[in-house]
């Protein structure tokens, strides 16, 4: 009984103290992090903390990124009720049931078999989404769900993701963060055939694996 009562408190704080400060104002995003149970996608041992301004390690030398940095990309990724989106790290899950309150259907890759089979428990206990999870290297995408309204990356790709942008559909955002060591998170738009791309943030990733695990 306690322990919901004070783990949505804890998510009421991580809204106040580490989102709205930073320019988080997006009502739909604000009400998707009050919502999902961060500490459900952690180790049990970290409990309340699952909440604090960090990232943790979720094994496999991979974390659950900290809850502003998925905000803030969220939020630019801009994802709308109808949106069909393509994750490409599900990692723990955390960030794909946030996309999947947003979003009309969300398709994950994820490419360490343990880490996907965790995350799909940890979706399984938490209501609503259409969620569909693949095991593989999502820097070739999704084909047979191509195109996507919306694709984010949530590991570190050394060059211009051209795959993924074959599988943007038109009107769509794409957001993955690119760079060897300096990286950046870099929001590409596919408007009238043509893609633009800016800069949006300095950022640091684990870096995107090619291949099978
Ligand atoms: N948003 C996730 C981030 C996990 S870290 C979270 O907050 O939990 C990035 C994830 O990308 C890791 O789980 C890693 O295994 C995965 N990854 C790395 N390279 C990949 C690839 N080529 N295809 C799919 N997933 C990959």
């Amino acid at each position: 009984m306690e322990a919901g009562a004070d783990y949505r408190i804890a998510r009421r704080r991580m809204v106040a103290e580490q989102l709205l400060p930073r320019g988080i104002s997006d009502e739909r995003v604000i009400e998707a992090f009050l919502a999902v149970p961060r500490h459900a996608f952690v180790d049990p041992a970290i409990g309340i903390r699952a909440y604090d301004d960090c990232s943790f390690p979720i094994g496999y030398e991979q974390t659950i990124s900290q809850p502003f940095t998925i905000a803030f990309a969220v939020q630019a990724l801009a994802v709308s009720r109808g949106s069909r989106v393509l994750e490409i790290g599900t990692g723990s899950g955390y960030q794909t049931a946030i996309l999947a309150r947003l979003a009309r259907d969300v398709f994950s890759i994820e490419r360490i078999e343990p880490l996907l089979a965790k995350a799909q428990e940890a979706l399984s206990r938490v209501p609503g989404g259409s969620i569909r999870v693949k095991l593989g290297d999502g820097s070739l995408g999704w084909r047979s769900y191509a195109p996507f309204d919306r694709i984010l990356v949530s590991a570190a790709m050394a060059e211009r993701p051209e795959r993924l942008l074959d599988q943007l559909a038109e009107g769509g955002r794409l957001i993955a963060p690119i760079g060897e060591s300096a990286e950046f998170l870099v929001l590409f738009t596919r408007e009238n055939g043509a893609t633009s791309e800016r800069r949006i943030a300095r950022c640091a990733f684990v870096p995107l694996m090619r291949g099978d695990a």
